[in-house]
């Protein structure tokens, strides 16, 4: 908007995890350009470069390389380039989850081994690692964020192991938050509503998730793009200067309640009348 501060002018802002154009990431990371933010936009597999490129270059991103989580060399090669040719950091974004797509369903007793683990490392110890590598070249403080879901608060059907992955990311949060603040890095979570992504899509059921849950947040909608982007630009920004080892819940309001709204349980009333 004319005549209005550029809120993230000349912030230098580490993107993870865009995917196509329907990630959070990648609205977070136009969002942010928007506001005078530099980014950097690595992508997590061959698979999605593609994609990732052409988008990271229509904002004049940089550093669009790959950067699997869990491999080691990648993220050497990512922070060394990052650290030669910006030689700080003032934000970063971890967006990242992933498990295997058969057990997103059914029940959470069944959650094997192999994928517990490989859920936990790839969906929760990648903020550790990247928020201390990050946090590195936060020399003048920066601003981490993390994006998790209620699933991780209260359990919700065929979330399971990813559920389970949520808590881990936000209680990582707030140790995070409480080893960095002395560097004045400030680390936090949104918790958004569901919305429709590659990620989203592998969780059983998701499309029956967002029918229910437009009509029984206090706002009667989905959370949009929109909603989840400008959150990001408020927690990379120094408005939010004071916020730090926090949940952010941007979710149309959906975690505030603890019943059906009035419309709703007429109608499953009704219906369990008729059984
Ligand atoms: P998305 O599919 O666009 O993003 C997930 C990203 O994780 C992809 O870019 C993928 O490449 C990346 N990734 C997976 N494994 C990786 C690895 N080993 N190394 C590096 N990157 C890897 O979907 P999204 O929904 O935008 O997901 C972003 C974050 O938001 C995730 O943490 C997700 O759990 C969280 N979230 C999503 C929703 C939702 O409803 N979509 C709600 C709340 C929170």
């Amino acid at each position: 908007m004319k005549g209005m501060k550029m809120l993230l002018k000349g912030k230098k802002i580490l993107i993870t995890g865009v995917a196509n154009d329907m990630s959070m990431a990648w609205a977070i990371a136009k969002r942010a350009a928007e506001q005078g933010a530099e980014i950097a936009m690595p992508y997590g597999s061959e698979r999605v470069e593609k994609r990732v490129r052409p988008l990271g270059e229509s904002i004049g991103a940089k550093f669009i390389q790959q950067c699997n989580v869990q491999d080691d060399a990648q993220l050497d090669s990512l922070f060394n380039a990052i650290e030669k040719e910006w030689g700080h950091l003032d934000g970063m974004l971890h967006a990242i989850a992933f498990s295997n797509k058969d057990e997103l369903t059914g029940r959470y007793a069944d959650t094997t081994r192999e994928n517990f683990k490989n859920t936990m490392d790839i969906s929760a110890y990648s903020l550790v690692d990247l928020t201390r590598r990050s946090a590195k070249l936060m020399k003048k403080g920066g601003s981490v964020i993390t994006l998790t879901y209620f699933g991780g608060e209260k359990s919700i059907p065929n979330y399971n192991v990813m559920g389970v992955a949520k808590s881990a990311l936000d209680s990582s949060v707030r140790y995070l938050a409480a080893d960095l603040g002395v560097d004045g890095v400030r680390v936090n979570a949104i918790s958004a509503g569901p919305i429709i992504t590659l990620a989203s899509s592998g969780v059983g059921g998701f499309k029956s998730i967002l029918k229910l849950n437009e009509k029984m947040t206090p706002l009667r909608r989905n959370m949009t793009l929109d909603d989840v982007s400008g959150a990001a630009v408020y927690l990379f920004s120094d408005l939010a200067s004071g916020v730090t080892g926090e949940i952010h819940h941007v979710d149309c309001g959906y975690s505030s309640t603890g019943m059906l709204p009035n419309e709703l349980k007429d109608v499953l009333l009704k219906g369990l009348d008729q059984e």
